[in-house]
């Protein structure tokens, strides 16, 4: 489908006068009818809830509205944790799902009662040294291993690799004997949580990952005695990064995974599981635009624009080769008749946001918006070649415009250095 910004070139001139370019801006009206749709299209379960991946877009201003649409936060750092909590996000509406935790990030998430996923057998026992007991309520991380069958991007691929050679979670005997122990230690609700795949463009990807998950919970119940409250499907579902790709139907996925449930879920007794989400790129990336300048125009072998922008304000074509569209505002309309690479200033060959892309003849002074960056975006940045932070605007639901969070300065940068 065509990418059409959700804000005009007028109002982005207009914003650029208070807020220089680069900066990025999201969508409220887009973020929360995304969020409804969600909730919607999952009402079926009564105990559904998505839990935010707050690493794709840790910005309180966004935790707020997603919080308000009904969704909790799936946490991995301590960080995050406190950003939850400052954002008044506590308890079961907190996911801790995190690998290799540090001590200190499983006391922070006991102390919020926020719900814990182990990500490996051995932290049962790191846990409990940790805080001193196992919680009642309890998940584990499943990896069934193997290769992703689903017809996957390559970026998918790079970001999860192929559940064989994926770091995280616990082979199947060892969920069983988890749940085993965890049980002797005093667990009372359990909950499975699996990420087979990232960025999946395919209404299948959640009822055949819930149609498995189903069925080893029904085994795991029957073997173990273990109540299984929840089903955690984490995140995984992708967006049309490309105009020509598919949108993925957040209701034909609900009711895809409703069939599974009633197919093997129901007819067991456990029709009263809950189903958790933990999306983070569904839910933002296309609310959010990286707004960025052409600055320069260079003609050596190839036809180059210099913008603005760079890599550490958004990673993801630099280290994925990862594809997101560019509109250049004020000629929608134009011939896509010119070929260039739209490229940053670091000291970085892969710094480029488009290569070979054609596009309309570009002008110094020129606006682009660079699509879907709301999540995975602003949150992979960097600093490196002193290169800062920008800023991140809400373009809210009356048409005014909030700043969440103000660009880094140089001084923010020196903060931490020891002269
Ligand atoms: C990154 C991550 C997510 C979100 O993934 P998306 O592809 O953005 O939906 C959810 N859960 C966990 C544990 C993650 O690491």
């Amino acid at each position: 489908m065509k990418k059409i910004p959700f804000v005009t070139r007028e109002r982005l001139e207009e914003i650029c006068k208070e807020y220089p370019t680069p900066f990025h801006i999201y969508d409220e009206a887009g973020i929360r009818a995304t969020a409804r749709a969600v909730n919607e299209a999952f009402a079926w379960n009564p105990g559904f809830k998505e839990y935010f991946a707050v690493k794709a877009t840790p910005t309180p201003g966004i935790l707020k509205i997603l919080k308000e649409e009904g969704c909790g936060a799936d946490c991995s750092s301590l960080t995050e944790l406190l950003l939850s909590e400052r954002c008044g996000i506590t308890g079961t509406d907190v996911m801790f799902s995190s690998n290799e935790t540090p001590a200190e990030e499983y006391v922070k998430a006991a102390e919020l009662g926020a719900i814990i996923n182990l990500d490996d057998i051995t932290h049962i026992d790191f846990l409990e040294q940790t805080i001193g007991y196992i919680p009642e309520t309890i998940c584990c991380r499943y990896n069934p291993g193997g290769v992703y069958q689903l017809g996957e991007s390559n970026e998918g691929f790079q970001v999860m690799d192929n559940p064989g050679d994926a770091k995280y979670g616990m082979t199947r005997a060892q969920l069983f004997e988890a749940f085993r122990t965890l049980k002797a230690k005093g667990a009372k609700r359990f909950g499975i949580h699996a990420f087979l795949a990232s960025n999946t463009i395919s209404n299948d990807y959640y009822p055949a990952l819930a149609g498995q998950l189903f069925e080893l919970a029904v085994e795991l119940e029957r073997e173990t005695g273990a109540d299984i409250c929840f089903i955690n499907l984490s995140g995984g579902v992708g967006v049309d990064y490309r105009p020509e790709q598919p949108k993925n139907d957040i209701y034909a996925i609900g009711a895809g995974v409703r069939e599974q449930f009633e197919r093997v879920l129901t007819p067991a007794g456990m029709g009263d599981v809950a189903i958790f989400t933990e999306m983070g790129r569904f839910m933002l990336a296309p609310h959010g635009h990286l707004v960025t300048r052409a600055i320069h125009e260079k003609h050596i072998y190839k036809e180059y624009i210099g913008v603005d922008a760079c890599a550490a304000n958004l990673m993801r074509p630099a280290i994925y080769g990862a594809y997101h569209h560019i509109t250049v505002m004020g000629k929608e309309d134009a011939p896509c008749d010119h070929r260039y690479d739209v490229v940053g200033s670091l000291c970085e060959n892969c710094d480029k946001f488009a290569v070979d892309r054609m596009l309309p003849e570009i002008e110094r002074g020129d606006l682009l918006v660079i699509h879907d960056t709301g999540a995975h975006g602003f949150s992979m940045g960097y600093n490196y070649n002193g290169r800062l932070r920008s800023a991140e605007l809400l373009l809210q639901e009356d048409g005014g415009v909030e700043l969440m969070r103000r660009a880094e300065t140089v001084e923010d940068y020196f903060a931490t250095l020891v002269w």
